[in-house]
């Protein structure tokens, strides 16, 4: 999405799923209950002070760390970022509540919706997104079925494909078999990058993710992470850049994200390895979380 701002709109792994790449660790809080976990209105304001200070994304990108379209008033924040800015609307979501008709009213007004697909039958969704226990694969096929006949503008469909589970030839036809039925605009071929929840959730090699690809058409695209040829060195750079910025000062998540164009949920991901190496200590100042440095930039 080029430079997207995102925002998160429910705690911190709050999700439908719990899948076992989550580059943000296991669920804490498997839930089918959408609520306002978030105030709308501190959302917005946030929002609408980084504007002002001159942001300007190509996207503005309802996502962050756990499933967006859980929150309630996702149309009401939707609509006030439309008329809050003309800069276009994208959400980031797992696809798990389409089939619900209040969800899919609420996302009408995005100008693109990224959902995910990840497996082509339900013992393989069950394996890769152990979604919430009334959560049946065909209602989820459904939601994307519905949601493809009413919504107007780009879907883009993001396929994770794992070795070993959903990553063979067999495999990735049922996948983009189900992914024609619902018509998206692109279709973006991912594989793991980044630490996976579990250990057993092994990226597909690169070259069989491109051979993969053409399975799914001409409007399939392996997408920027998973062309990194080694994932791992990404993270090297971000500890190296969160150290660099914790050297100058404390700094808050959001801080660390805005600071390195990156989400909250990354910067918290790296984060846990330097807390545990104790190069960095965690400060609450007036009730909001800092971090700061604790050793010599050796250590790290
Ligand atoms: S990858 Fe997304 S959908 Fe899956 S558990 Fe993590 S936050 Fe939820």
């Amino acid at each position: 999405l080029g430079r997207s701002l995102g925002v998160d709109l429910v705690p911190y792994k709050t999700c439908t799923y719990d899948c076992i790449y989550c580059q943000l660790g296991r669920t804490t809080v498997k839930t089918m209950d959408r609520r306002e976990y978030v105030p709308t209105n501190e959302v917005l304001s946030e929002l609408d002070q980084r504007l002002a200070e001159g942001a300007a994304p190509d996207y503005v990108t309802l996502s962050g760390s756990g499933e967006p379209t859980l929150h309630s008033k996702l149309g009401e924040i939707a609509a006030a970022v439309k008329r809050m800015t003309s800069i276009p609307l994208a959400v980031l979501t797992n696809g798990s509540l389409l089939w619900d008709p209040a969800v899919r009213e609420d996302l009408a007004q995005a100008d693109l919706v990224v959902p995910s697909l990840d497996a082509g039958d339900s013992t393989l969704f069950q394996t890769v997104n152990r979604p919430h226990p009334t959560l049946l694969f065909e209602r989820m096929l459904d939601g994307l079925r519905m949601f493809r006949k009413e919504f107007k503008q780009q879907i883009w469909l993001e396929i994770l494909l794992l070795e070993g589970l959903t990553g063979s030839q067999a495999e990735a036809e049922k996948i983009a078999r189900l992914a024609e039925e619902t018509s998206p605009d692109k279709i973006e071929l991912n594989t793991v990058t980044r630490p996976p929840a579990e250990d057993f959730a092994l990226p597909v090699p690169l070259q069989q993710l491109q051979r993969l690809k053409n399975l799914f058409g001409a409007h399939a695209e392996v997408i920027g992470d998973a062309n990194i040829p080694e994932p791992m060195a990404r993270n090297a750079v971000m500890t190296e850049e969160i150290l660099n910025l914790l050297d100058r000062r404390p700094c808050t998540i959001n801080d660390l994200a805005q600071g390195l164009g990156t989400t909250p949920s990354e910067i918290l991901k790296a984060m846990d390895p330097l807390l545990d190496r104790n190069c960095v200590a965690a400060i609450n100042t007036g009730g909001r979380q800092y971090y700061r440095r604790i050793s010599g930039r050796g250590e790290a």
